[in-house]
């Protein structure tokens, strides 16, 4: 059986999870679930970085110890995955004894290899964003243009200036056998923008890397030495593996390497420049592949807690449903691409594509069925009796194909887009062929052979739109009677079957 390994980020347990989040998560559990459909033995993982000074200060502030911190945060992600639908099959805590373990054994063999060495770190740190600066970054960036005081430029907030004894990782030994891995694997790290702008960063020269500190306590100790705590990047990083029990467990042996890690842009330095170095310099395969994907906007601003236009997805999905957030996040913008989120557009995309296009389509097409069937699926001679029948069919049949390029391309947008122009042919087919006419006519053979098609092609509908909205997808098919007949193909299983109609899917938004 083919092996699917797919991540999200760990996210920062300090935050609330939100829209920019929730994509994420969503994104990959689409994935996770279309390969689990197409017969892959799926691993998926997302979990929570529970290390670093800014927790523990958040602990302190709050008067609690951190990790009942660490622990009451963890709780509300994932309450909120659960409602959001997400079936992972990992969740991962950095704060967990089989990650910390993890950790220290992948630092050891670091050691081992020669690749880490101790010396004195001078330079900028951002603590909200864990990450460090050189003179270089700060000086190059257009946040620090016309500034006394640097500023960090992924956040622009002020950045420290740190002095300490530290343990370096050396990331510049390895520059060009990770500019060779690009060269090889053209498709490791996408979109394409983004692998352009990481391949000028590395041709840049990569410098050493601090990856300890000695301010704080929360964190991974290094071994034999726990003045120092493991830097918080190098910790999370290791979560991708240290969930599968490195390097002897079962899940590691057979999971690794992950196929796909999926994430916002802001990582991706991290994830494709000093993740691949860190598994280059412990001797292990690479990832297959690292998808960094855009941002969104809200009512066209950028979403912050100070401007107040955070997006709760939780609070969403309690207006709209679950699975209407899922499709919007999902089809709106392509995936890879910044997106702009506003409410309008939701209750536009719920009411064209899926009031109108799909909720319709069954609802008519079920209502026909019975009506003129009593509601049992009619087995026709000869579904393809006309050209429009033929070109509904194949339509259909090539779609199932396409639609599978497009996911395996994390193409989720284009996926979804492919699958509705179906749904709009389906439409068109049933003003064109007009059953209620070939009814009235008497033309039995051709109205069995109109109604069977469109069941067929609602149910091949139903299964590859279940990975994005997967109760919307399972009431389909229970309303077809054929939950267990799963085949992307269009055959005949569904003859003889009684439909049981329901309420219409989605009831049209007035607003
Ligand atoms: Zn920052």
């Amino acid at each position: 059986m083919n092996k699917f390994y797919i991540t999200t980020p760990i996210y920062y347990v300090n935050d609330i999870p939100h829209i920019g989040h929730a994509y994420t998560t969503i994104a990959a559990d689409v994935l996770a679930r279309y390969k689990r459909l197409k017969g892959f033995d799926v691993y998926y993982l997302t979990g929570l970085d529970e290390h670093g000074q800014k927790i523990m200060e958040a602990a302190q502030a709050k008067g609690v110890e951190v990790q009942k911190h660490v622990d009451e945060m963890a709780e509300g992600f994932k309450k909120a995955w659960n409602k959001l639908e997400i079936k992972n099959d990992g969740f991962i805590r950095t704060t967990s004894e089989k990650h910390k373990k993890v950790v220290q054994e992948f630092f050891k063999k670091m050691m081992e290899k020669g690749d880490v060495y101790k010396g004195q770190y001078e330079g900028w740190y951002c603590i909200p964003c864990e990450s460090y600066w050189t003179e270089i970054h700060l000086k190059d960036s257009p946040k620090n243009k016309d500034k006394k005081k640097y500023v960090c430029p992924d956040c622009g907030r002020p950045v420290k200036k740190v002095k300490e004894d530290t343990y370096f990782f050396k990331l510049s030994k390895y520059q060009d056998q990770l500019l060779k891995h690009f060269e090889e694997n053209p498709d490791f790290l996408q979109p394409v923008s983004r692998k352009n702008e990481v391949l000028s960063f590395i041709k840049q020269g990569l410098k050493d890397l601090s990856i300890s500190r000695t301010s704080f306590t929360w964190g991974v100790p290094i071994p034999g030495d726990d003045k120092h705590v493991i830097y918080v990047w190098f910790d999370a990083l290791i979560n991708y593996v240290s969930a599968l029990d490195a390097f002897d467990g079962k899940n590691y042996k057979k999971y690794w390497p992950a196929d796909v890690h999926v994430m916002g842009k802001e990582i991706i330095r991290f994830h494709a420049v000093i993740w691949p170095i860190m598994l280059m310099s412990v001797g292990v395969p690479l990832p297959k592949k690292v998808f960094g994907h855009g941002w969104w906007t809200v009512e066209g601003k950028k979403m912050s807690k100070t401007t107040g236009n955070v997006v709760d997805p939780i609070a969403l999905a309690e207006e709209f449903g679950v699975d209407p957030v899922r499709y919007f996040l999902l089809r709106e913008v392509p995936f890879g691409v910044d997106g702009d989120f506003s409410r309008a557009s939701l209750i536009a995309r719920f009411n064209a594509d899926l009031a109108n296009d799909l909720g319709n389509l069954l609802h008519r097409t079920l209502t026909m069925c019975e009506k003129y069937f009593k509601g049992e699926i009619p087995n026709p001679k000869n579904h393809k009796f006309d050209d429009l029948s033929k070109e509904l069919v194949a339509l259909s049949e090539k779609t199932i194909d396409e639609v599978d390029k497009s996911m395996n391309a994390l193409a989720f947008s284009e996926a979804l887009s492919k699958i509705w122009k179906v749904i709009g042919v389906a439409n068109t087919y049933i003003e064109k062929e007009a059953p209620w006419k070939l009814a009235k006519a008497g033309e039995t053979e051709k109205l069995e052979a109109v109604i069977f098609n469109l069941l067929e092609v609602l149910r091949i509908t139903a299964i590859l739109i279940s990975p994005y909205m997967p109760s919307t997808g399972e009431k389909m098919l229970s309303e077809l009677k054929a939950s267990d007949i799963r085949e992307l193909s269009f055959g005949k299983k569904l003859a003889g079957k009684k439909v049981a109609k329901g309420q219409p899917l989605f009831p049209r938004l007035e607003k």
